[in-house]
C-alpha cells in the first residue's frame, strides 16, 4: 500500500461545504493516510481568513478593545462549520478555553496557531482519523529556530502509532512548550515535514488553482498547465515570480525525493502538477517547461579595454557592490564588458554613490545605466543539448521587434534569461510562449 500526505490550504476548507468536498478527497483513496489542514480562509472576495482575525483578536485582547467582537466572528465560524456538518465535537469548550488563554495573554503565535489546531479537530472528527498536534513534534529551539532533524524523528515516532491522523499545519513548540508558527502560509511547510517523516509516496498539496501554469495568466489567456516539473526548473520559475508553494516547503521533500503533486479541490479528478526529482527523467526535448519574469531592475554596463587581461577587475567591481550591501542577480560579461543585474530594492538610492565607486575603484572607459528592465526567464530541461531552441526564442523577439538588452543562459542549460525595457515586458513573455507553445 502506498502513502500520500495531503495537504489542504485555507481556500480548500473555508467552510463548511469545502471541509466536506476535501474529506471526500481523502475517502476517495484509502492511501491518503495523514492530512495537514489550514485554518479556514476567505468564502469570498471580501471575506477574512481566520488566521487574520486570529492575529487581530491577539492585538485587540492586548489593547482591551474589540476582542469579544473579534473573538465571536471567529467562534461563530467554527460553530457553524460543526453544525452544518452534523459533528458530534464538542467545540464550545475549546474555544472557550482558548478565548480565555488569549484574554490571559496568550502569545501572538499560540493564538494564530488555534486556527489550524481548531479546524484539524473538525477534521479529524468527520474522517474518523487519530488527531496529532504538532506541538512537541515540530520543534523549534529557544530562540524560535526549526529544528528539521529533532523534528524528522519526533514525527515519525509519534506517527508510527497512527495509521491515519490529521495534523494541524503552521506551527510547533519550543523546548518550554511555548507554540512558535511558521511565516504565513507555513501549512505547507507542516505537509512537507510530515511527508518526509512517513517516507510518503507523494506530498499532495490541494488548493484552489489548476496547478502549475506555463506562464502567468494575466499576461497569457489560459497557459497550458505544467504536467511536471524537475525542483531546479520549479526554483528558477519561482524566483522569476512564479508562486504556488512556501518556498521552505521544498526543502523536506526535495531532500527525500518525494515528488509533490499539486492539486485542484475545485476538480479532482485533474491530475495536477508534479514536481519531480532533478533526475527524472526528460519526456520531450526540443520544449520548455515554463516562462516567467519580473521587472524593476537595473542593469550597469561597464567597458574596459583588455578588462579579460586586467586581473581583479571583476573582483573590485562585486566588491563595491558588497561594501554597498548590494547583491547582484546576473553578472553576463563579454571580453571588454561587464553587465551587472541588480534588482531595485537592493540599488533603492545608493545608485549615485555606486557609480562614483566605480569611478574611483575601476577607472572604467564607460558605464551604462540601464534602468526600469525587466528580466524573463525561459525555463525547460527539455531546451538542453536541442539545438535551436535559443534561435526560436531570439526569433520571436525579433519580430515582436524587442530589443534584447542582456542575455544570460544559465550554464546548465536549464534556461536563457534576457533582459528587456520594463514597457515590452508582457508583449515579450507573450512572444517566447507562443514561440514555444501553440
Ligand atoms: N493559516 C496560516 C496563514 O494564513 C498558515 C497557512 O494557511 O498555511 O498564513
Amino acid at each position: 500500500m502506498s502513502l500520500k500526505v495531503a495537504k489542504f490550504g485555507g481556500s480548500s476548507l473555508a467552510d463548511a461545504g469545502m471541509i466536506d468536498r476535501a474529506a471526500c478527497i481523502v475517502r476517495s483513496d484509502p492511501d491518503r493516510r495523514y492530512i495537514v489542514p489550514s485554518a479556514p480562509g476567505k468564502r469570498h472576495a471580501d471575506d477574512r481568513k481566520i488566521t487574520d482575525l486570529l492575529y487581530l483578536c491577539h492585538a485587540a485582547a492586548a489593547q482591551k478593545v474589540g476582542f469579544e467582537e473579534t473573538f465571536g466572528l471567529i467562534r461563530d465560524r467554527y460553530l457553524q462549520i460543526v453544525k452544518l456538518l452534523e459533528l458530534k465535537l464538542e467545540l464550545e469548550s475549546v474555544l472557550d478555553d482558548i478565548h480565555r488563554q488569549i484574554a490571559d495573554g496568550a502569545s501572538s503565535a499560540f493564538t494564530a496557531s488555534r486556527g489550524e489546531y481548531l479546524n484539524g479537530l473538525i477534521l479529524a472528527d468527520l474522517l474518523g482519523f487519530a488527531f496529532v498536534d504538532p506541538a512537541g513534534m515540530i520543534i523549534f529551539d529557544e530562540h524560535g529556530r526549526f529544528q528539521p532533524e529533532q523534528t524528522n524523528v519526533a514525527v515519525a515516532r509519534a506517527l508510527g502509532e497512527h495509521p491515519r491522523a490529521v495534523i494541524p499545519g503552521f506551527y510547533g513548540s519550543g523546548p518550554d512548550g511555548a507554540i512558535h508558527t511558521f511565516s504565513r502560509g507555513g501549512s505547507d511547510i507542516t505537509g512537507a515535514i510530515v511527508a518526509r517523516a512517513t517516507e510518503a509516496d507523494v506530498y499532495e498539496n490541494w488548493t484552489d488553482v489548476p496547478g502549475l501554469l506555463m506562464a502567468d495568466p494575466r499576461i497569457i489567456d489560459q497557459p497550458h498547465p505544467i504536467d511536471k516539473i524537475t525542483y531546479r526548473e520549479l526554483r528558477e520559475l519561482a524566483y522569476m515570480g512564479a508562486n504556488v508553494l512556501h518556498d521552505e516547503a521544498i526543502f523536506p521533500v526535495r531532500k527525500a525525493g518525494i515528488p509533490v503533486n499539486i492539486r485542484n479541490t475545485h476538480n479532482p479528478d485533474q491530475p495536477g502538477s508534479v514536481i519531480v526529482p532533478d533526475d527524472y527523467p526528460i519526456a520531450h526535448t526540443g520544449t520548455i517547461t515554463g516562462v516567467a519574469g519580473r521587472k524593476n531592475f537595473t542593469i550597469l554596463t561597464i567597458e574596459k579595454a583588455l578588462m579579460n587581461s586586467t586581473l581583479g577587475f571583476g573582483r573590485r567591481l562585486l566588491n563595491v557592490l558588497e561594501v554597498h550591501g548590494i547583491s547582484f542577480e546576473h553578472l553576463p560579461s563579454g571580453i571588454d564588458t561587464m553587465s551587472v543585474v541588480i534588482s531595485d530594492d537592493q540599488l533603492n538610492d545608493k545608485l549615485q554613490s555606486v557609480l562614483d565607486d566605480i569611478e574611483n575603484e575601476l577607472h572604467p572607459d564607460s558605464v551604462e545605466v540601464s534602468p526600469e528592465m525587466a528580466l524573463i526567464a525561459t525555463v525547460g530541461r527539455g531546451m538542453s543539448h536541442t539545438p535551436g531552441m535559443a534561435a526560436r526564442l531570439f526569433n520571436a523577439l525579433a519580430e515582436a521587434s524587442i530589443n534584447v538588452g542582456m542575455i544570460d543562459q544559465g550554464s546548465s542549460e536549464l534556461n536563457i534569461i534576457v533582459g528587456v525595457e520594463a514597457d515590452v515586458f508582457e508583449t515579450a513573455v507573450k512572444a517566447i510562449y507562443h514561440a514555444f507553445v501553440e
